[in-house]
């Protein structure tokens, strides 16, 4: 599998304003230099606690917010250097669904009109087909296609998120940035929606770049993970190492918080004390030494740094340099 999505020292900080001037008094590191790949027809999981960046990384690859820095290669091309007319054109290959399936669907559209607008916009069947294209997606996303011309508010939650689903794969898309894409479901529904999405992952070879707070969903799905701190990637290795052999003591944390259906994988759990600082203001050092258990003098003063300890996994602690 070649690499088909390149992120690359990925920085986004947002200024602080304050005054009735609106000066700049400071900065929010919300994307602190984050890079990671992804291979064509695989899925990276990007988790972490609300408000540790991973939105913020799905919005800059899609450009819905400009980076400050970095580089994100799609297809040898880097999507922050593209000027909008051409970003228009790669659009479709770059699909976003979203958490929310309830805001994210316009209430006065019928569902074909919702999953075709686009698909006219970018001219991707003819007209006298485009129907019957319609009732198509809508079939492989799980949906009746006599549904075409019900109104969102007929549909329950799962449904409606296959039908943000059916909308976006209507363009063809080679990359799918999916964001929290269950968390709003129930979690009996939760697993056919990530069953659907692996199905259609293996039909048409797409990529998914799927962010979540919950360690369960993703690793059900991804083929390897990153894990995010304070606008950091704290631990990224494949799928098995970071729930087989998971090393930094962050991950090891939100894993024990994960119930274990495995009474055979035994771990001590780690409750997790303190509030999540606030990224205007990250700790010095280990940006999580404020609540390790692992915590050592060193880390309070020097961050440590991310680097391959063998077979892809990379760490940034103190505690393996
Ligand atoms: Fe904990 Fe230190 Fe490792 Fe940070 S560097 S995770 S504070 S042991």
């Amino acid at each position: 599998h070649s690499n088909i999505l390149e992120v690359k020292n990925l920085v986004k900080y947002y200024p602080i304003k304050s005054g009735v001037l609106q000066r700049t008094v400071g900065q929010v590191k919300a994307v602190d230099d984050v890079s990671f790949t992804i291979k064509k027809g695989e899925t990276f999981g990007l988790v972490g606690e609300s408000g540790c960046g991973k939105t913020t990384i799905g919005r800059t690859i899609l450009r819905l917010t400009e980076p400050t820095s970095g580089k994100a290669i799609m297809d040898g091309m880097d999507l922050f250097e593209m000027q909008p007319r051409n970003l228009r054109k790669i659009r479709p290959k770059l699909q976003m669904i979203f958490q929310d399936p309830y805001s994210s669907l316009d209430p006065r559209m019928p569902v074909g009109e919702i999953i075709g607008e686009a698909v006219r916009e970018h001219s991707i069947v003819p007209r006298a087909l485009y129907r019957d294209y319609i009732k198509k997606i809508m079939k492989d996303c799980g949906l009746r296609s006599f549904y075409i011309d019900r109104y969102p508010h007929e549909f329950s939650g799962g449904q409606r998120q296959r039908i943000c689903i059916a909308r976006a794969l209507a363009l063809n898309p080679e990359v799918i940035i999916a964001d929290e894409p269950v968390s709003a479901l129930d979690v009996s529904i939760q697993a056919q929606i990530i069953n659907l999405m692996k199905e259609l992952q293996e039909q048409r070879g797409l990529t998914y770049l799927f962010i979540s707070h919950d360690l369960s969903v993703v690793e059900h799905i991804s083929n390897s993970v990153g894990v995010m701190y304070l606008g950091s990637l704290v631990e990224k290795a494949s799928t098995k190492e970071i729930f087989g052999k998971p090393m930094h003591p962050y991950t090891k944390a939100l894993l024990s918080a994960v119930p274990i259906p495995n009474p055979d994988k035994k771990m001590k759990r780690t409750i997790l004390e303190g509030d999540i600082p606030s990224p205007a203001n990250p700790p010095e050092g280990c940006k999580f030494h404020t609540r390790c258990p692992n915590c050592m003098e060193i880390c309070k003063s020097q961050e440590p740094v991310f680097k391959d300890h063998g077979n892809g996994h990379y760490l940034a602690c103190h505690l393996y340099q």
